[in-house]
């Protein structure tokens, strides 16, 4: 045999390959079996769970509320599953989500340990071909992306970073065996959701914390707690009127916003309103406050002055106080990390705060982080610093569309994508949770993909087509409906993951027009025409 045949035998064709067995390739892959499809799930890890298989960082949980945050598509799924606290740990959520693959079967089609290299699309053949970084090649006439969008890790640009001797972990990529603090020098580096959990964790037993601090976040109270036996079954008999909520609300939480805005009502009314907020589970001082707190400056200074004081009371020295509260942007214009007795950490002995504003990291050194100030010495240093958002899975996978085109590339200047499903010049190419999506409340927004994914390939398969592609027309149709939704958010004037920064990542360090900032059940309604209307908006074939 020829090389070239040779391989070609050597090559295991599938209708579909998902990239990701996380939550939405799980899902995807149940869903695909329905309709008939040999489909094959490949997964870099070791297990499934995606996120909470990666992510297993001390202190990582839930900030949504656990029975919302499930999936909703089995009834005998909800039925047999009890959530132990309101906001699940990463544990029992990688219990969950083993359970699934179990419970579906779903192991069988799942590939371990198969990290996808490149996707090169072949128009004679109107397949894709997957490469895996082991040099094993597959075929399927679909490829679905479902690697998520906080999923590619990123560590500081920082010089002198491998020559670090002690132990150094990011948050997202935390080894399986446990790692203990007691008795160690312990610097966390980042402050956002990750930074915040993995700090109130590590400074309960930790010899020394040092938290190197370069913008702080403004962070709400989570407020867990247990839910025993009895809760549990009030919760379960509740499913249908809480995931309709989740359905009717701007981003699939449970909070719905006050329709009122902020200086319509007293002083002393709009008090009681963040009062009764801050005291309140989970999200709803974010996105179930008053209506104009994200777009109206004056309204934003209120709420921003509100949990500013809330930190003052709640941190000891004064001077620490002021580090903490953000001084460069208003609350909810980046993601609110949602908090434990975060505050009050920094009133322990045990635990200081580096600001990075007064005095920059220098370097790392062999034995710890040198500042402007002076040397630090750690046995070990946390990396909370986060993710190339959105697009960073979809860069460290060489995809080629038609005529062999980049999507690395194509999007190099801001991703471009009709309704995050597709992007032009990538034929069967479909994405979920890819950029442009409407997000929030993830596994809300995975359910509705997967289906819709399902839906269309449904329909191709029902009328003998194989090939779908977004034109160039669609996708500026979307992307204009995606600059229309996000007009006048003050998140757009605000440098985080929401518009695209990563400072870590060559080419990322300007905002851009990231995400879809629109409402899920706006979006949901468009994606539902386009089914609707029998995917006219997509070439099909
Ligand atoms: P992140 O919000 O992007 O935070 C990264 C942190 O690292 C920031 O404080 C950043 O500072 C800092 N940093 C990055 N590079 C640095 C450098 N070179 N020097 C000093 N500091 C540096 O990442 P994340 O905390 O991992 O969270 C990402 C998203 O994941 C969240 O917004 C959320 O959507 C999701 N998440 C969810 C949960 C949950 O649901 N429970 C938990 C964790 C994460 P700057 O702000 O100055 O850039």
């Amino acid at each position: 045999m020829t090389p070239a045949a040779e391989a070609s035998a050597n090559t295991a064709d599938f209708d579909a390959i998902i990239i990701g067995a996380g939550m939405s390739g799980l899902y995807q892959l149940l869903r695909l079996r329905e309709l008939g499809l040999s489909v094959r799930v490949l997964e870099a890890g070791t297990e499934v769970g995606g996120t909470w298989y990666w992510n297993r960082y001390p202190g990582a949980r839930f900030d949504s509320e656990s029975y919302s945050y499930g999936y909703s598509f089995s009834k005998e799924l909800l039925v047999e599953w009890s959530w132990s606290e309101h906001f699940s740990p990463q544990p029992e959520t990688l219990r969950y989500l083993n359970h699934v693959a179990d419970r579906f079967d779903l192991r069988r089609d799942i590939e371990f340990g198969a990290r996808v290299k490149t996707a090169a699309w072949d128009e004679a053949a109107r397949r894709w071909t997957v490469t895996l970084e082991n040099g094993r090649r597959l075929t399927g006439r679909f490829l679905i992306t479902a690697i998520g969008a906080l999923s590619a890790p990123t560590l500081p640009r920082i010089p002198g970073r491998e020559s670090f001797r002690g132990e150094s972990h990011h948050t997202a990529e935390w080894p399986k065996e446990e790692v203990r603090f007691e008795g160690k020098r312990v610097a966390v580096i980042g402050t956002g959701a990750s930074g915040v959990q993995t700090i109130q964790e590590v400074a309960k037993t930790a010899g020394h914390l040092t938290v190197f601090q370069r913008t702080p976040n403004w962070c709400a109270p989570l407020h867990n707690d247990k839910i025993g036996e009895a809760e549990m079954q009030a919760i379960r008999a509740r499913y249908d009127e809480i995931f309709a909520r989740c359905a009717e609300t701007f981003a699939c939480f449970l909070h719905t916003p006050d329709p009122r805005k902020t200086f319509e009502v007293s002083d002393a009314e709009r008090e009681a309103v963040f009062e009764k907020l801050y005291a309140e589970r989970g999200f709803g001082i974010w996105v179930g406050n008053f209506s104009d707190i994200l777009t109206d400056k004056r309204a934003n200074a209120a709420i921003s002055d509100f949990v500013a004081r809330k930190i003052r009371a709640r941190v000891k020295d004064p001077a620490v106080a002021e580090k903490l509260i953000p001084k460069n942007h208003g609350f909810g214009t980046r993601r609110v990390p949602l908090e434990t007795r975060y505050y009050e950490v920094y009133n322990q002995p045990n635990v200081e705060l580096v600001d990075l504003t007064e005095t920059p990291i220098e370097r790392i050194t062999e034995t710890g982080i040198r500042t402007s100030a002076r040397d630090h010495a750690f046995d070990m240093i946390i990396y909370a610093t986060g993710f190339d958002a959105l697009t960073g899975a979809f860069d460290r996978i060489d995809i080629r569309g038609s005529g062999g085109r980049s999507l690395k590339q194509h999007w190099s200047g801001g991703a471009a994508t009709f309704l995050g499903f597709q992007s032009a010049g990538f034929p069967n190419l479909l994405m979920l949770l890819g950029p442009h999506t409407a997000l929030g409340n993830i596994p809300r927004s995975i359910e509705y993909c997967v289906d819709w994914v399902t839906g269309l390939i449904g329909f191709m398969q029902a009328r003998g087509l194989s090939r779908a592609e977004a034109p160039v027309t669609s996708v500026e149709d979307w992307m204009r409906t995606v600059r229309e939704s996000s007009a006048g958010l003050l998140a757009n004037e605000v440098s985080s993951w929401f518009t695209g920064v990563n400072t870590n990542v060559e080419g990322k360090g300007s905002r851009i027009l990231a995400r879809y900032s629109g409402s899920a059940p706006a979006f949901r309604q468009r994606a539902d025409e386009v089914a609707a209307q029998g995917y006219r908006e997509l070439d099909l074939g």
